[in-house]
């Protein structure tokens, strides 16, 4: 195989990674890999742009804590690097380099581990505003409701129903979890509380928070589909 049809296949394999772990299915780009081929799609992302769809792209990955999925990561790699010109790489290694530190995910220590305590207090070197606006958005009654108007009360990630489980006293109760942490540290951000908050069991809730950024929904019910057909 060609070093350009296995740069194609990369990309292809970061489309449906995307998708499947985050829920970003880039039409744009899928169907630019279709016409074009990899490597023009993946040149032509790199042209500095202000505002351009390649930088939407790539934001929304960063927002899903896994800036890792970006192409630009791929273009880097050490085999690709002849496919493209130092200018393209500086460009690809400049949006890499970009990334604040608190987009970057790491784990979080059971001891540490505490969704619907995220501390208000709790000072952060960086990313301290945005542990505040989670813990708000997470909290905030109205915005809860809308969510759960909209997807109900029963866990996106297991189906726990807690009425089910424990009866009348468990009517109504769930957690609501916000998916887009690092959103929310954008001046600019507006919560959608239907696309951007999804109910949650504590139990999930707390498995999507053994990373900072969380685990996305897909990437947790993933892990749990694995665990049940291994
Ligand atoms: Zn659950
Ligand atoms: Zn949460």
């Amino acid at each position: 195989m060609t070093l350009e049809k296995q740069f194609d296949r990369v990309m292809e394999e970061a489309y449906y990674l995307a998708g499947k772990q985050v829920d970003y299915w880039a039409n744009y780009f899928i169907r630019s890999l279709r016409q074009k081929g990899g490597l023009v799609t993946a040149k032509r992302m790199l042209v500095p742009q202000r505002g351009g769809t390649a930088q939407a792209g790539f934001q929304r990955l960063v927002d899903a804590g896994r800036p890792d999925l970006a192409i630009e990561h791929r273009v880097l790699e050490e085999r690709f690097r002849t496919l493209f010109t130092p200018s393209e790489l500086a460009e690809a290694q400049r949006r890499v380099d970009a990334l604040p530190k608190h987009a970057i995910r790491k784990p979080v220590p059971p001891e540490a581990n505490h969704p619907e305590t995220l501390a208000e207090t709790r000072t952060y070197e960086e990313g301290a505003v945005r542990r505040v606006l989670v813990s708000v958005y997470e909290r905030d009654p109205a915005a809860r409701s809308a969510c759960l108007r909209k997807h109900g009360v029963l866990c996106a990630v297991c189906e726990m129903n807690f009425e089910e489980r424990y009866g009348e006293i468990g009517e109504g109760f769930i957690h609501v979890h916000h998916k887009k942490p690092l959103a929310a540290c954008r001046g600019d951000y507006q919560l959608n509380p239907e696309k951007d908050l999804v109910p949650v069991c504590p139990n999930c809730h707390a498995m999507l928070h053994t990373s900072d950024p969380p685990l996305s929904v897909e990437e947790l019910k993933a892990a749990m589909d694995k665990r049940a057909t291994d």
